[in-house]
């Protein structure tokens, strides 16, 4: 289950919380209860092979192959 991160657009609260891939996404702050949270890519969570990836970068970064790199499993 992975942990994903919002920050708030308004006051800039950040929150983390683990949620179901069908879960709803935060879509309101805790903090001020703003509507503005942005998802952000959470360092704990695994990354997903984007379109066109080999998504085997580190967490939370680009794979080699997107960021100019060869993909090692090619
Ligand atoms: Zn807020």
């Amino acid at each position: 289950m992975p942990f994903y991160e919002y920050r708030c657009q308004s006051c800039g609260h950040q929150v983390e919380v683990l949620q179901k891939m069908d879960d709803q996404p935060l879509d309101r702050c805790p903090h001020c209860d703003g509507l503005e949270m942005k998802k952000l890519i959470s360092a704990s969570a695994k990354v997903s092979s984007p379109a066109g990836g080999c998504g085997v970068g580190q967490s939370g970064e680009m794979p080699p192959c997107m960021t100019g790199g060869g993909c090692p499993s090619n």
